[in-house]
């Protein structure tokens, strides 16, 4: 079959295929009567264990500390039994590699009893430790082949589940995987630890508040975008398949400028799709509360109700797999690339980050007391010398090839890292360094760090380009891509905060706080001291102007654009200094994941650019050849009766062709070269200034040709096609 006949079958399948049938009887077994059913949850856990065991472990997750092996024996057993009674064969421990992915190693309850027989055994050792053969997973030189053990460790803090497949269950435990001499070789080690310091030092702040004590955690609400697209167009493009983004291909004659996509109804197979989606979310206790479609068409958002930051980490990841596997069941591919199709809308995964616990309540919360009031704006405070601190930082966190293509090109947010009051908080913060008046819709309040007027939840001027938007509550961190982790902003975000709330606690603990007014003192002069050296990250504009690029500049804030000028941040001294002061990460540590990201970025690259070279060659040449045969073949037969028809056309085509060809050469040769650079930095750096510019150049020729070439010689499914055919 030839590209064409592959894509135009591609399409009428779509349009033949039967109505959806759905599995699920929703009316017996409604959604809401299964929340929960997979997961070993505390409630499950008290029905089963001992009281004095049950309290060891609540004990054990409340500190972090490490559980003990008695302990552990019986919390192995009770989970077994559960597990055993939900049809689990299996027991997996699951763990997060630096690749961003989800690992698991799966091991069966069952071993022969000596008589014939089998007998189901799970020991608390096999709960708490495991020793995945993780000598493959990268590690930027943490391990040498050598001493390649890496353990995986049991998070009690995160529950374990069960994942069901057709033909059996698994028990899934949440893990750390570590290499023999502890070094953290995943995801959630630096998650946890972050969190420990994020807490550590804010109890030393809410002790002039009063409101010390119980756990202080990070929270964290990822909302997802995704594409979906029919799985035969999937199919028929190499590109997606191969790198989850098309490398050629015009936006759609018809693309966002009617805004009829966002929040409009939703396709009936999507909608079946979501349903599914959250039911599944819904077994595995991921609190899955909002649907939409999103800007483009073909992209939609799902987002979760917000959990503590290492819990809402491990169930964004489930969620993306959750996604994957549900769209394929409705012959659907997910895309969660940052930028599957060049000239629509992107997707991000904006993180929405607080941070409480139960005697502080949400401390991004401005409250109604004057107490919660001067707390808030210690916290806030905090926050804008954080991102003001460490903008490189959260612009190296969310870096990838990916993410590449939405921050610093032609997308909100930019890659400059700036923070979003809205006009109220900005003229608070204001009139407290200054000593002045805010007029609030019913008075005019003189504002002190114990008054401050309501400010509201979602104010009219919510911005859409910031990438740190305060949201009335919470900060949203905007620049996450789709595709990645959370952990890495998590860890930031606890990091950067631990430090400033350091910085505030040591100034109150110095400053004379005897009494409320003191206090309030104390806390205004912290406030003018971070307003006065760091309000120039504060940006209420609009964050997607050629102008805020030149402002940015005239204020010094970075503006890293590409992954290749990020990632160094991580061998900053000032990194090491930091991640090491709060116990996060060791100097190893941090540069061995400059060595995993910056491979990833080459790697990825390096995918697309063998891609682009090989999809032109046999896919997009080909077609433009016969077209120009056939173009040829009818200025000849109309010769031979006499007319001479105008040869524009073909002469293009020609043109096209010869250009293609030549871009190709280029870039292959540049291919050649590439691997004549010297080490990963200059590697990286080659890529963006050589490699990635050639890829455009080729992708404007075939972009040109898909413009003229017949429509029945085009191999892959446009852009228009994969967008709107649901
Ligand atoms: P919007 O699209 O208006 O930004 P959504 O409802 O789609 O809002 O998503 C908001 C996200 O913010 C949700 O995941 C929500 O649970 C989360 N969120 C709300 N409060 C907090 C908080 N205190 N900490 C972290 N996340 C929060
Ligand atoms: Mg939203």
């Amino acid at each position: 079959m030839s590209g064409n006949a592959a894509r135009l079958n591609a399409i009428s399948s779509i349009v033949s295929a039967p109505d959806i049938v759905s599995g699920i009887d929703f009316v017996s077994s409604p959604t809401s009567s299964v929340w929960g059913d997979n997961v070993f949850s505390l409630n499950e856990m008290a029905k089963r264990l001992p009281k004095s065991t049950f309290k060891s472990l609540k004990k054990t997750i409340t500190s972090g500390e490490q559980l003990d092996i008695t302990t552990a024996d019986a919390v192995a057993e009770a989970m077994k039994t559960w597990a055993l009674g939900k049809g689990a064969t299996h027991y997996a421990h699951v763990f997060y590699p630096l690749t961003g992915l989800t690992a698991e190693k799966h091991d069966s309850f069952f071993d022969p009893d000596g008589d014939g027989g089998t007998i189901a055994t799970f020991a608390g050792s096999a709960l708490i430790q495991g020793e995945p053969d993780g000598s493959s997973f990268p590690n930027g030189g943490i391990r040498q082949t050598f001493e390649a053990r890496g353990y995986t460790i049991w998070d009690v803090t995160s529950p374990a589940y069960i994942i069901e497949n057709v033909n059996g269950t698994t028990l899934c435990i949440p893990t750390a995987f570590v290499s023999w001499t502890g070094e953290a070789l995943d995801k959630k080690t630096p998650v946890l630890r972050s969190m420990q310091a994020l807490n550590k030092q804010t109890q030393r702040v809410l002790k002039f508040f009063g409101t010390d004590g119980p756990f202080v955690s990070a929270t964290a609400g990822a909302e997802q975008e995704y594409f979906l697209i029919d799985n035969h167009f999937f199919y028929s493009r190499p590109d997606l398949l191969a790198c989850g983004r098309a490398l050629f291909g015009s936006p759609p004659p018809k693309g966002q400028e009617f805004d009829d996509h966002y929040f409009g109804a939703i396709p009936e197979r999507v909608q079946a799709f979501m349903f599914e989606v959250e039911r599944e979310c819904f077994k595995l206790g991921i609190p899955s509360k909002t649907r939409h479609n999103e800007v483009a068409p073909g992209q939609f958002e799902i987002a979760p109700v917000f959990e503590y930051a290492n819990v809402a980490t491990d169930h964004q990841q489930m969620m993306m797999t959750i996604l994957k596997k549900v769209a394929t069941k409705y012959g659907m591919a997910c895309l969660m690339h940052e930028k599957p199709f060049a000239g629509v809308n992107g997707s991000g995964k904006h993180v929405n980050f607080s941070m409480g616990s139960s005697a502080a309540g949400n401390l991004f919360d401005p409250g109604d007391t004057p107490a919660e009031n001067a707390q808030f704006l210690v916290f806030c405070a905090a926050m804008i010398s954080a991102v003001y601190k460490h903008a490189k930082l959260l612009r190296a966190v969310v870096a990838s090839a990916s993410n590449d293509h939405r921050l610093g090109a032609n997308e909100a947010p930019p890659a400059i890292i700036s923070i979003f009051l809205g006009a109220e908080l900005n003229e608070i913060m204001e009139a407290i360094v200054n000593g002045g008046t805010v007029k609030s819709k019913k008075s005019s309040l003189s504002v002190g760090v114990d008054v401050l007027p309501p400010i509201p939840k979602h104010s009219g001027d919510r911005n859409r380009t910031s990438p740190m938007a305060f949201t009335g509550n919470r900060f949203e961190f905007r620049a996450v891509g789709s595709s990645q982790s959370i952990a890495g902003p998590m860890v930031a975000l606890n990091t950067i905060m631990a430090e400033a709330l350091d910085e505030a606690a040591t100034m109150l603990e110095a400053a004379d706080t005897g009494t409320p007014e003191k206090l309030g003192k104390a806390v205004a002069a912290y406030v003018k001291k971070i307003w006065t050296e760091c309000s120039s990250v504060v940006f209420n504009g609009d964050g997607y102007s050629d102008d805020w690029h030149k402002e940015a500049e005239r204020r010094g804030l970075p503006n890293l654009k590409t992954t290749a000028d990020a990632l160094g941040v991580y061998l900053d001294k000032t990194y090491t200094d930091l991640f090491e002061k709060y116990g996060v990460l060791s100097e190893r540590e941090l540069h061995s994941r400059y060595e995993v990201y910056a491979e990833q970025y080459i790697a990825s690259v390096n995918v697309e650019s063998n891609l682009v070279v090989e999809m032109a060659k046999t896919m997009i040449f080909p077609s433009a050849v016969r077209y120009q045969g056939e173009l040829a073949g009818s200025l000849a037969a109309l010769k031979a009766i006499g007319i001479e028809a105008d040869h524009d056309t073909v002469l293009m085509v020609t043109g096209l062709i010869k250009d293609l060809q030549d871009s190709v050469a280029v870039l292959e040769d540049l291919k050649h070269k590439e691997h004549e650079t010297d080490g990963v930095q200059a590697h990286s750096l080659f890529i963006k200034e050589k490699i990635l510019p050639q890829m455009l150049v080729i992708r404007e020729k075939v972009d040109a040709l898909e413009g003229v070439v017949a429509d029945n010689l085009w191999p892959l499914p446009t852009f228009q096609e994969m967008l709107t055919i649901k």
